[in-house]
């Protein structure tokens, strides 16, 4: 098994830069909360915040920040905090399982209440949810903050049983299944043969993740000099391999250089995993490609208490798969004024990252201090996403965007948003978490 360790970090680099580069990520967007927030404000309102994730726990200490005398009640039955984003780095053998886990109790702030339960039911009408263990919570805020789910059951054929076997990875189920995915990546890589990728037709959070999961294993088989022993092919839902042309573009180019072959308009309906057989439906009927080691990424949804009640939008392109209704700008609720959404399970036409949490906490937060304090709020979020996008082991292209496709540079002259760098990587590698942390925490 290669071991291949990422570049000593420059010693002039110090680590508040890092910071400063990791918070790229998490840093841009254009966000105009007003700055009448010095003092706290007043108030017994109760605020219930349903999912404590990233979302849910970047809101809580922010409202906790700005508010004196609120209730605020987190929802979450996971007693595991995952940041997801290391998730990547576990599957390309860097990170250990353990790096993306802390536990939730950690990050919630004082002052705040932790309901360990999963909303079941939300009921909009009554402003009020029922929970896992059948309590009924009334609020007069709410906050939906549930990310969203894994849908791996609309593959027919595949369950989470069979990651780290038959050739089967899947990044996205969480830090063992990355791990275990690392452990068939590797096996393939040593031995040769057929690699594939895919990505959902769903909405989907981090859509560079797939890709980056092609650049790594082409990037160890080159270092294993087994790489022509194997082929790599991509297989886009759509005919184009990222969201934002440009970066599409750019991306296929890579991937030509680089010998990873793509198959457009292929959406993977069914494995078979003792065939090593995976199925795709394609506008010419379905296609079977074969396979010695598959990264898995299944359809996304919103959460079942989400997709059945009444906050999901009832029409348009979120419909299907129940994301909640709200405004783009405004991440407020489109027909309950008194209901927020931030995170994954928001639906709006971008910001599926943890990047994009960061500047839509700051807008829903001040919303709702505005709200409780009577007065009117402009903060809008301009649907920022990025995603260090990793091209080899030691370089990655910082890729930011906003609703309407401009890429949106952090350090524009200094890193170049397509440019595969090493500093790019560095972000990745090591600013990025702590930087998260502390978004966590409400500070960055
Ligand atoms: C492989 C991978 C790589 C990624 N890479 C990056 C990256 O490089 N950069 C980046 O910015 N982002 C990245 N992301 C995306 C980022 O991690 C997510 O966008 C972010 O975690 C979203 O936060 P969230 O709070 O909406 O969801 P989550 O962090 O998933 O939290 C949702 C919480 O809601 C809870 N919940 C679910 N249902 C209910 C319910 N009914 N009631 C109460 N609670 C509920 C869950 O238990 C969970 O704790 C990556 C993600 C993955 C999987």
């Amino acid at each position: 098994m290669a071991q291949i360790r990422s570049r000593r970090v420059d010693p002039e680099l110090t680590r508040r830069q890092l910071l400063a580069m990791g918070s790229a990520g998490l840093a841009t967007g254009v966000v105009s909360p007003s700055k009448a927030s010095a003092a706290k404000v007043v108030t017994k309102a109760r605020i219930l915040i349903a999912g404590a994730g990233a979302a849910g726990l970047t809101v809580a200490n922010r409202l906790a920040a700005r508010l004196e005398g609120a209730r605020i009640t987190l929802l979450d039955s996971r007693k595991e905090h995952y940041y997801q984003p290391g998730y990547t780095l576990v599957a390309a053998g860097l990170k250990s399982i353990d790096y993306p886990v802390s536990s939730t109790r950690e990050w919630v702030p004082s002052g705040v209440n932790w309901v360990d339960e999963a909303v079941t039911e939300f009921k909009p009408d009554a402003r009020r949810v029922v929970t896992s263990a059948g309590k009924t919570l009334d609020y007069d805020f709410l906050v939906v903050a549930t990310g969203l789910d894994l849908d791996y059951s609309a593959i027919e054929g595949m369950t989470t049983d069979l990651i780290g076997r038959e050739g089967i990875g899947s990044v996205y189920a969480g830090p063992e299944a990355a791990h275990k995915t690392w452990q068939q990546m590797s096996q393939f890589t040593d031995k040769g043969g057929a690699g594939l990728f895919q990505r959902p037709a769903t909405e989907m959070k981090c859509a560079g993740a797939p890709l980056k999961y092609a650049f790594i294993t082409d990037d160890y088989a080159r270092r294993k000099s087994t790489r022509q022993k194997i082929k790599l092919t991509y297989a886009a839902h759509g005919n184009a391999l990222f969201g934002v042309p440009i970066v599409s573009e750019k991306v296929r180019m890579l991937f030509a250089e680089r010998s990873i072959d793509v198959a457009y308009n292929h959406v993977l309906k069914a494995i078979d995993p003792g065939r090593r057989i995976a199925t795709f439906e394609t506008p010419q009927g379905m296609a079977e490609i074969g396979y010695d080691f598959i990264n898995v990424v299944p359809p996304m949804r919103a959460p079942a208490a989400v997709r059945k009640s009444a906050l999901a939008w009832q029409s348009g392109p979120f419909a299907a798969d129940g994301w909640v209704e709200a405004d783009k700008a405004t991440l407020r609720h489109t027909r309950f004024a008194n209901v927020f959404t931030i995170g994954d399970v928001a639906g709006v036409p971008k910001g599926k990252t943890a990047a994009s949490v960061k500047w839509q906490a700051p807008v829903v937060v001040e919303h709702i201090v505005a709200d409780v304090a009577d007065r009117k709020s402009d903060a809008a979020y301009n649907g920022y996403t990025s995603c260090p996008l990793i091209t080899r082991i030691g370089r990655a292209m910082l890729v930011e965007f906003d609703y309407d496709n401009n890429l949106v540079p952090s350090f524009p002259g200094i890193i170049a948003p397509l440019e595969e760098l090493w500093i790019t990587w560095l972000m990745k590698e090591i600013a990025l978490k702590p930087t998260y942390l502390a978004m966590l925490r409400g500070r960055a």
